[in-house]
């Protein structure tokens, strides 16, 4: 019996993928084009991302660029190094990235400043009080509420469209938690932190969506596609399991490896555990919108800066701004720039941002923000529930994960509620969920 893999994003087709290299033909169910979230697109000389504009260069990303021969197209910043900004009191201000930028940042008070070294070297000073506590309490001992709130909610913003006060510090920051709980300084957790200083950026010439094309051009032909949604998955009595698919097909599967996510999990593990399925229902997601502008290249941009990241409560919900061109040249023509503005986040609630205010309002906050006069709206791109919130508590869903995974050998869920969000964790997340469904099969 076949092992099904359920949705086709980049999950789904590297599982796919690894289970073709040792021999197998796996069935994937996915009612839409192969990719998921991965969607580039070619416009008049642009390279748009709708979906994830970099990527970080993590050992089984690498591999994998390796054996799809993408390796020659990867492209680093151009400009080294390059900024993150966040807004902070009607300004644009560096995020710093070391011991002397952070001494002349505006972005920490001096009280912060001179009390620091102490809490760093301090142990104890982020011992959490809870089995979970939330980003902004758990750093608050450190750097105080307020630079948290300055710096660290436009920052976790920019990844989860989330809130600091809501984000769990247990699931966004795993090492440092488990450090903390033993009562570690800051600096103790940095000293034992595996050496190689932090992971490069990338983006793919011609656009992130060509992972996913190299993907299923291998697997097009080694796998079979059922083009439809994947709605109920039931232990089989004769030992394997069912899935019922949204076009009327059964099948009969060894095992499954799960991609799915939010409402679309919650429905398909209801028949194999009712538990799951109601911890996944109360899983929250942000919903995203992203905004393509052309701006001349003559246009004032934060010199040698990657984006901007704004606090919650900004008009629009208004996210963050990336200035892709400033530091990855070849994505857009050489006599202009190209703005990823995104809006919408946990704050923003589910209702979908009207398009047409969209592109009349978003390049008058560009202009007062941002001082950019001339700006042209290419394309909208809109992600309902989009990203889950790892909010305080979020360990409990992932033990979920564990304890249906120990109950039902040979399924595995490498969703993105589960494991990190970004494109790195899902490809390590998919390897993972593979090797599981393998063990079972060969000890089943
Ligand atoms: C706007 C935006 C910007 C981002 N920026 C970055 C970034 O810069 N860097 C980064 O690393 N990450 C980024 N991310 C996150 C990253 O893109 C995603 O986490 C990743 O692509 C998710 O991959 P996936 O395969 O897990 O899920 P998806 O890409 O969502 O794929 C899931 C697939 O499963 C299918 N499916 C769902 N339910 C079923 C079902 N019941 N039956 C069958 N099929 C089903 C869906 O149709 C879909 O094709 C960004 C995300 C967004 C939305």
């Amino acid at each position: 019996m076949a092992t099904a893999v359920i949705g086709a994003g980049v999950a789904g087709l590297v599982a796919a993928y690894e289970l073709v290299k040792t021999g197998e033909r796996p069935i994937i169910i996915e009612p839409s084009t192969p990719g998921g979230m991965l969607r580039s697109v070619q416009h008049d000389g642009f390279t748009l991302e709708a979906g994830p504009n970099v990527l970080v260069e993590r050992p089984d990303v690498v591999q994998l660029f390796r054996e799809l021969g993408l390796k020659d197209d990867v492209c680093y910043p151009a400009v080294q190094p390059y900024g993150q900004f966040v807004w902070c009191d009607g300004e644009a201000r560096k995020v710093p990235s070391g011991v002397g930028e952070l001494i002349r940042s505006s972005l920490f008070p001096w009280n912060i400043k001179l009390s620091l070294p102490g809490r760093l070297l301090l142990p104890g000073v982020i011992k959490p009080k809870a089995e979970d506590v939330s980003i902004l309490e758990f750093f608050t001992p450190l750097i105080g509420a307020q630079v948290t709130k300055n710096l660290l909610d436009p920052v976790l913003k920019g990844i989860y469209g989330g809130d600091v006060a809501k984000l769990s510090a247990r699931s966004i920051f795993p090492g440092l938690w488990s450090a903390a709980e033993r009562g570690l300084s800051l600096l103790g957790y940095m000293r034992r932190r595996p050496r190689g200083g932090k992971p490069a950026i990338f983006v793919v010439r011609g656009g992130i969506q060509r992972i996913a094309d190299a993907l299923w051009a291998r697997l097009k032909d080694n796998v079979d596609l059922i083009p439809a949604r994947a709605d109920s998955i039931a232990r089989h009595d004769g030992g394997g399991y069912v899935v019922n698919c949204s076009n009327g097909q059964q099948l009969s599967v060894e095992s499954c490896i799960v991609t799915s996510a939010g409402a679309s999990l919650a429905g398909l593990v209801k028949e194999l555990d009712k538990d799951l399925g109601s911890y996944i229902s109360a899983q929250q997601y942000a919903s995203l919108t992203v905004v393509h502008f052309s701006v001349p290249r003559s246009e004032p941009l934060i010199k040698d800066a990657f984006g901007i990241l704004f606090p919650g409560g900004m008009p629009e919900n208004l996210l963050g701004v990336m200035f892709n061109s400033l530091i990855f040249p070849h994505v857009a023509p050489p006599d202009k720039h190209i703005l990823t503005v995104i809006v919408g986040g946990a704050q923003a609630g589910d209702a979908r941002p009207d398009e047409s205010r969209l592109r009349e309002q978003v390049p008058l906050l560009l202009k007062r923000y941002l001082g950019v006069a001339s700006a042209e709206c290419l394309r909208i791109t809109q992600w309902p529930r989009a990203i889950p919130q790892l909010v305080v508590g979020h360990h409990k869903i992932v033990a979920e994960f564990d304890r249906v995974e120990a109950a039902n050998p040979g399924v595995a869920f490498v969703g993105v509620d589960r494991g990190g969000i970004g494109v790195s964790d899902r490809v390590r997340l998919a390897k993972s969920g593979v090797e599981r469904v393998r063990t079972v099969k060969n000890h089943g």
